[in-house]
């Protein structure tokens, strides 16, 4: 790995030097962007990333079935028109194999992989006030000092494994869908378990069903999937990406979801009976999000127009799925559509027509333990050769809280953000001089690299005002985190999530109750991007170590 590039951010000055000026963590698509940002900028940089490769959730979530459902095009990086002229996605939604390839062709066409050092978990990171950069530390013997630390860490990328009694026992073989082996797992003739029906649940169970010798799905909560609807992108439509570019980064830069897909302008009964259900198939037609983000405005707002569409999806479960008893035990009960991160599907339903696919409930009947060659649950026990955990993750805080970072008098994240996350646009928090994490909590909901590329380009230009004024820390002022997490938790009620979802970190056992996101979204972001630049960073405390290690706030 290279660390140095010909940065320019400790000369002239009697601070001690750092290794590198900028270091990021974690080789996903939000780190990848920020690296190259960084250099780009003349920073020094360096990258560390736990994995064996880069890709981040495309290089662990490599499970059979896992793809985008965002538009391959849409959730790419636009930064360069020549990357996306010369790379040509095959699908409109790409299988992770694919994007994997593509991340790493990002890599080496902008020569990034020799600042990647790779296999270098971080587990530790402290801030040193006297000379105001990071020490960080990695589990395979990493040290670097920096100046500053960007994580790009993820929110969902720390694998989460219900604590079921009897789970160390299992004698078979056992996989989380976010920790999936890089070599493939052979289904052939196996009875296998997918416990948890969520998105990659989902896309995994009809991916293996033609593998396996029987295949039983383990449901607590069904969800409300629709249809991916993918299909392979024929050259007549890679002309067209081609040559509508500037209007689709147009849309792209500027939707609030980061979505293609234009908003519909009736309301669920604005359409008589006929036309809505015309309407509703159009849509079930339609590709991934758009049922979200196309379908009749008042849908997540009006419980009658969102019963209507539940209806129609619950009608179509019951049309694809041949036994009566499966299809309605495959028909959401307890939310609707929308309060929970909806899934996008290709076979599922029809996955449980095959005589081997068979369906658990675990309403009705729960887990009681795994044993050595199984799983019981109060209907009886299941002899399984492969245990596969669809279980999800500890979403937004998880990785970050994971990495020992301490900053200002040796202040440990887990104690400032014990009742739950604080930040100022998602991106820095008090007390953790210099430390970023563009991609983390309070993002929005939607095309995630589409918020994170936005705050990937605020903190580069935060990191160039900060180099560029001679100031050697930057740490958000404790009121204005505490004024955008407020509008964080205020905004909750915008939002259409249930207490249920992830997004409130309820899936995991003793984490705080707290909305996750930034129901403002991407409007908001800009919005306070604007003021910040406008006042001159007033949001930000910004000291000169030269100004005798005080905090002078300029
Ligand atoms: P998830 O949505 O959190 O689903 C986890 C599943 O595990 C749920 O069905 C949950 O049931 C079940 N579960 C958890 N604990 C359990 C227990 N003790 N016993 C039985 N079941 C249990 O996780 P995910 O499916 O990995 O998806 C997470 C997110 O990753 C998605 O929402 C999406 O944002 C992203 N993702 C995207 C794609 C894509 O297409 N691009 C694919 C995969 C994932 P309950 O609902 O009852 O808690």
């Amino acid at each position: 790995m290279t660390t140095s590039h010909g940065g320019a951010a400790d000369q002239g000055s009697h601070r001690p030097a750092a290794d590198v000026d900028v270091l990021v963590v974690g080789a996903g698509i939000t780190g990848i962007y920020q690296l190259h940002r960084a250099r780009e900028a003349g920073f020094t940089v360096a990258l560390l990333e736990a994995g064996a490769g880069v890709g981040g959730t495309w290089y662990w979530n490599r499970y059979p079935g896992a793809r985008f459902d965002s538009e391959s095009y849409t959730y790419g990086y636009l930064f360069s028109r020549e990357l996306f002229d010369e790379w040509e996605w095959r699908e409109h939604f790409a299988a992770q194999p694919e994007t994997e390839r593509y991340l790493n062709h990002v890599v080496d066409r902008f020569d990034l992989r020799r600042h990647i050092r790779l296999g270098a978990r971080v587990t530790s990171a402290a801030f040193d006030e006297p000379a105001a950069m990071w020490t960080v530390v990695g589990a395979d013997g990493t040290e670097l000092r920096a100046r500053h630390v960007v994580a790009a860490t993820g929110v969902l990328s720390v694998p989460y494994v219900p604590d079921v009694p009897g789970r160390g026992d299992f004698r078979g073989e056992s996989y989380h869908t976010g920790r999936w082996p890089a070599t493939p797992v052979d289904f052939a003739g196996k009875r296998v378990a997918v416990i948890g029906t969520g998105s990659s649940g989902v896309q995994i169970v009809p991916a293996i069903a033609d593998d396996v010798a029987s295949l039983t799905v383990y449901q607590r909560t069904p969800n409300w999937c629709t249809p991916l609807n993918n299909a392979p992108i024929s050259p007549a439509e890679q002309a067209q990406l081609r040559a509508g570019f500037d209007a689709m980064c147009e849309v792209l830069n500027t939707s609030v979801h980061g979505f293609l897909h234009p908003a519909h302008d009736r309301t669920a009964f604005d359409d008589p009976a006929d036309e809505r259900r015309a309407f509703f198939e159009k849509m079930w037609q339609s590709p991934g999000f758009s049922k979200l983000t196309s379908n009749y405005t008042d849908l997540l707002f009006d419980h009658d127009a969102n019963a209507e569409w539940c209806r129609f999806i619950a009608e179509k479960v019951r049309g694809i799925v041949e036994d009566p008893d499966t299809a309605e035990k495959l028909i959401p009960k307890d939310h609707r559509f929308g309060e929970k991160r909806p899934p996008f599907v290709a076979g599922y339903y029809e996955a449980f027509n095959r005589p081997r696919v068979s369906l658990v409930d675990l309403q009705e009947s729960p887990i009681v333990r795994i044993t050595e060659r199984g799983i019981e649950t109060a209907g009886g026990v299941r002899d399984v050769d492969v245990i596969v955990w669809a279980t999800g993750f500890d979403f937004g805080t998880g990785a970050l809280l994971r990495m020992g970072i301490r900053g200002r008098d040796g202040l440990a994240l887990e104690a400032h953000w014990a009742d739950g996350p604080t930040t100022f646009l998602g991106i820095q928090t008090a007390g953790f001089p210099n430390l970023f994490f563009p991609g983390g909590p309070h993002a929005a909901a939607g095309n995630n690299p589409r918020y994170n590329g936005d705050q990937v380009d605020f903190v580069t230009d935060t990191l160039v005002y900060v180099r560029d004024h001679g100031y050697d820390t930057i740490e958000v002022d404790p009121a204005a985190e505490a004024r955008w997490t407020d509008m964080v938790n205020r905004n909750v009620a915008l939002s259409s999530f249930t207490e249920r979802s992830y997004y409130y970190g309820t899936n995991i056992p003793g984490k705080p109750r707290r909305y996750l996101l930034n129901s403002g979204g991407r409007p908001k972001l800009f919005k306070e991007i604007a003021r910040v630049v406008e006042t001159d960073y007033s949001p930000f405390r910004l000291a000169r170590s030269s100004d005798g290690g005080d905090r002078r706030h300029r």
